[in-house]
């Protein structure tokens, strides 16, 4: 049953309270936070140093939807190649540092739009105020990162493990020091493999703190446990609101990551657009290859800029009725297959012919 307006509207609203207070922050030629939308980010795994590959990546990635890209710097050579970086591609480019104080300068130096960087391995005091001064003067966000991982000692003591407490107190300590040295423009990131941990992190710092916050389940594996520990995760914090930029981190292409980052926002409802496919889990009552069809329909709707539902169903018996809800959509028989819309049979064709026959009619699209 579909949702009355008023109940939808209030959900929609209820799925918006935290991000709607963040302190808004300009990321190259980006904003995030104070009810911005949410903004789906990736990262490179070319060598930053090989312009031309990690260029090639971004431009893919920038097709995908990515709309912040971030880079490690490991190496001057690598900070240095961001200014070339920069020219060839039309998203903010983040430098990603560790250890080395004048990397995250030099990358400054070379044009990064933020650096993302965690204090606690900077090292003194001096050094993160080196780093901050520079961000100061040249206006450039910092991300303060912290990852479950590398957790403080004392923290791990006084919490008596690992937990989000902890997490929640190392980010804000982090955030404490650069806020001291008198620069506000950051973002939070609070990282944990344990998703359940990594949620409830995110609910506690969300009531501490109103900078935007960028989410993600770090190191949540391949494409398939690292989509399936990411919806879940990255659904339970930004339905409760929180979230400002999001990252879903899978060991494979970044690109998946994006298509992955989409859905997650369609489905929950925060981002419209784009096509929606749904397809049937197959039966016995099965005679085409619907497997392979709804496969190639859901990489032949990726060149549509529509926002409609097409249905892939599996047999004439229950496929019009079930697809009833879908713009548009085709159901098979034996060796051939209806075209449907709103639930209404307008054609039957040969099975050959069922994907040909939906790219025309999406080619046409006028409704
Ligand atoms: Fe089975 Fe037909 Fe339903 Fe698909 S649409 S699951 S083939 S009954």
């Amino acid at each position: 049953m579909r949702m009355k307006r008023a109940e939808s509207d209030s959900w929609e609203r209820g799925l918006r309270m935290y991000r709607d207070n963040t302190k808004v922050i300009q990321i190259g030629n980006k904003k995030i936070g104070g009810g911005n939308p949410i903004l789906i980010q990736s990262m490179t795994n070319t060598k930053t140093e090989d312009v031309e590959a990690t260029v090639a990546q971004i431009l893919a990635l920038e097709a995908a939807g990515c709309e912040i890209i971030r880079c490690a710097v490991p190496t001057m050579e690598a900070a240095k190649a961001l200014a070339e970086i920069k020219k060839q591609i039309h998203i903010p480019l983040v430098a990603d540092i560790h250890f080395d104080y004048k990397l995250a300068l030099a990358a400054m130096e070379y044009g990064a739009d933020k650096i993302r960087i965690s204090p606690g391995n900077i090292g003194s005091i001096e050094r993160i105020k080196a780093v901050v001064d520079m961000a100061k003067e040249k206006n450039i966000p910092i991300r303060v990162g912290v990852n479950s991982g590398s957790l403080e000692k004392e923290l791990v003591a006084k919490y008596n493990g690992v937990t989000a407490e902890g997490i929640v107190e190392s980010a804000l300590d982090k955030v404490r020091i650069i806020e001291e040295l008198g620069y506000d423009n950051l973002v939070i990131s609070i990282k944990s493999s344990d998703v359940m941990m990594c949620a409830k992190a995110h609910e506690l710092i969300a009531k501490e703190t109103d900078y935007p916050l960028h989410v993600g389940i770090t190191e949540s594996g391949t494409l398939y446990s690292g989509n399936i520990k990411s919806s879940v995760g990255l659904g339970i914090i930004l339905y409760q609101g929180i979230g400002d930029t999001i990252r879903v981190s899978l060991t494979g292409d970044p690109v998946e990551e994006i298509k992955s980052a989409k859905l997650i926002l369609k489905t929950l409802g925060i981002r419209k657009g784009g096509i929606e496919v749904v397809s049937c889990p197959t039966c016995g009552r099965t005679k085409i290859d619907l497997i392979g069809l709804a496969n190639q329909v859901e990489t032949m709707v990726q060149d549509f800029d529509l926002d409609i539902k097409v249905a892939v169903m599996g047999c004439v018996v229950n496929g019009p009725g079930e697809a009833k809800e879908a713009d548009i959509g085709i159901a098979g028989g034996i060796g051939e297959g209806l075209l449907i819309k709103k639930g209404e049979i307008v054609k039957k064709l040969p099975e050959s012919e069922l994907l040909n026959c939906l790219r025309e009619e999406l080619s046409n699209w006028n409704q």
